[in-house]
C-alpha cells in the first residue's frame, strides 16, 4: 500500500443482498489485495464442495470471522489502491453495526458507493442510507447498480433503476446532475475493472475508473485540537497515558491541554505513535500521550481532549436534527435511549420534539408534533443525563454527529445543530 498517496475513506452502503460484501470482495481481488492465504484456503474449500469461480461475499465472511476470532485487525485487509488514491473501505458492510460506525467509527467515509440491485431496484434500507449518507455530509455516491447479468444487461432496466434512484436522490436533495451511475456485476466482474463486452450501450467509466475519478477530500479543517480519549492506561516509568486519534487540530509537547467533561488539565509530557516518541501528532493519528499531573482516575473514556485555552464544549442540553431508522413504536418528548457520540456513550433525554422536516424538501413540516416515528427527521432539544462533550457540526463536523441506540439496535442517527454550555 502506498503510503504517499491521498487517502480516501469509502462507504459501501445498500440494501441487504444486494451485493455489497461481493463487491468489496471484488474490489480487493482486482486490485490484488485479498491476501494469500484466503485465496487458497478458499480455492481447497471451493474443490472440495465441487464449486469453481471465487464467491467474492466469501472474501469478506472469511475476514470477519477472522476479526471475530480476534485473528486479525490488520486493516489493510480492507484497504486497496488505485492510480492516484489509496481507500480504506470503511467498516464491513453487513457488519451489525456498520450504521453506527458509520457515525461514530474511528473513520468517517468521505465519499460512498451505494449497490442497488438490477433485479429489485431501490429497496428499504436502500432509503435508510441513502438518507444517511445525506445527515452524515458523505460528498459523492457513486451508484453501482449491480447483477445486471440477472436482468441479462438489459439497458432498459437499467434505466428503470436509475430513475428510481434518481427521484430518490432529489428526495433527499443529493444533486444527482454528476452522480455516476455505473452498470455493473459484482459476481461476474463487469465494469469493475474492465470494460464489459455485455453492456456495449454503456460508454462511462468502470468503477475503479469512477472511484480514481473521485475529487480529493477536503483538507483538515484548522479545527482546534479535539482528541476523543479511547482509554486510559498506566504505564510504569510513565504514568497515565490517555489513548484516541486526533479527529481535528494537532498535538504538541509542551501544549496546554484540558479534558472535558472531566475538566482537568495540564501541560503535554510526551507523545506516542507505533510505539516510538514524537514531538507533535496530527488528525488520523492514533497516539498514546502524558499530561502532566493527571492521574488514571482524573480522566476517562469519553473525554475530548482540547487545548485549554479553547476547550471542548459540555452540553448541558443541544438541539440537533435527527433521522428515525427503525423504532417499533413512535418518540416521544422524554424518551431517554442512549447516544453514541464519538467514544462516549451517555443516556440522553429527548425534552422537546421541535420541528418536523421534510425529507423531501428539507423545510420544516409542523411544528412541536407530539412524536416522530421510522422515516421522520425531526429537530430535537437534547438533555445528556451525565456531562457529555459534544460540539456543533457546522463548527467541528467530526464531533458534531452521534448514533442514538435503544434495544441493541442503531434506530436514529443525528448531528449536532447547537450546544448550550
Ligand atoms: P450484501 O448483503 O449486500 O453484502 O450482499 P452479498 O454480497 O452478500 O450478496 C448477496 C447475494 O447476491 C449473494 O448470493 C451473492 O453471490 C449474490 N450477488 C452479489 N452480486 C451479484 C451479481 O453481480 N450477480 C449475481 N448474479 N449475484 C450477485
Amino acid at each position: 500500500m502506498s503510503e504517499d498517496q491521498p487517502h480516501q475513506n469509502l462507504a459501501i452502503i445498500g440494501h441487504v443482498d444486494h451485493g455489497k460484501s461481493t463487491l468489496v470482495g471484488r474490489l480487493l481481488y482486482e486490485t490484488g489485495s485479498v491476501p494469500e492465504h484466503v485465496i487458497e484456503q478458499h480455492k481447497e474449500e471451493a474443490e472440495e464442495k465441487g464449486k469453481g469461480g471465487f464467491e467474492f461475499a466469501y472474501v469478506m465472511d472469511n475476514l470477519a470471522e477472522e476479526r471475530e476470532r480476534g485473528v486479525t485487525i490488520d486493516i489493510a485487509h480492507q484497504e486497496f489502491d488505485t492510480d492516484d488514491y489509496n481507500f480504506t473501505i470503511v467498516d464491513c458492510p453487513g457488519h451489525r453495526d456498520f450504521v453506527k460506525n458509520m457515525i461514530t467509527g474511528a473513520s468517517q467515509a468521505d465519499n460512498a458507493v451505494l449497490v442497488v440491485a438490477a433485479d429489485d431496484g431501490v429497496a428499504p434500507q436502500t432509503r435508510e442510507h441513502v438518507f444517511l449518507a445525506r445527515t452524515l455530509g458523505i460528498n459523492e455516491l457513486i451508484i453501482g447498480i449491480n447483477k445486471m447479468d440477472l436482468v441479462d444487461y438489459s439497458e432498459d432496466s437499467y434505466k428503470e433503476v436509475i430513475s428510481e434512484v434518481t427521484d430518490l436522490l432529489n428526495q433527499v436533495q443529493f444533486a444527482t446532475d454528476d452522480t455516476t451511475f455505473i452498470p455493473i456485476s459484482a459476481f461476474e466482474g463487469d465494469n469493475i475493472a474492465e470494460e464489459s463486452d455485455e453492456t456495449a450501450w454503456y460508454d462511462g467509466p468502470t468503477l475503479l475508473e469512477a472511484l480514481n475519478d473521485l475529487p480529493e477530500p477536503e483538507p483538515p479543517t484548522d479545527a482546534p485540537l479535539r482528541l476523543p480519549i479511547q482509554d486510559v492506561y498506566t504505564i510504569s516509568g510513565i504514568g497515565t497515558v490517555p489513548v484516541g486519534r486526533i479527529e481535528t487540530g494537532t498535538l504538541n509537547m509542551g501544549d496546554n491541554v484540558s479534558f472535558q467533561p472531566s475538566d482537568v488539565g495540564g501541560e503535554v509530557k510526551t507523545i506516542e505513535m507505533h510505539h516510538e516518541e514524537v514531538p507533535s501528532a496530527a488528525p488520523g493519528d492514533n497516539v498514546g500521550f502524558n499530561v502532566r499531573g493527571i492521574g488514571k482516575d482524573d480522566i476517562r473514556r469519553g473525554d475530548v481532549c482540547g487545548p485549554a485555552d479553547d476547550p471542548p464544549s459540555v452540553a448541558e442540553t443541544f438541539q440537533a436534527q435527527v433521522v428515525v431508522m427503525q423504532h417499533p413504536s413512535v418518540i416521544t418528548a422524554g424518551y431517554t435511549p442512549v447516544f453514541h457520540a464519538h467514544t462516549a456513550q451517555v443516556a440522553c433525554t429527548i425534552e422537546s420534539i421541535d420541528q418536523k422536516i421534510d425529507p423531501s424538501t428539507g423545510e420544516v413540516a409542523e411544528e412541536d408534533p407530539d412524536f416522530i416515528k421510522s422515516g421522520d427527521a425531526a429537530v430535537v432539544t437534547v438533555r445528556p443525563q451525565k456531562p457529555l462533550s459534544i460540539e456543533p457540526s457546522s463548527e467541528i463536523p467530526e464531533l458534531g454527529s452521534f448514533a442514538i441506540r435503544d434495544m441493541g439496535q442503531t434506530i436514529a442517527a443525528g448531528k449536532v445543530l447547537s450546544v448550550e454550555e
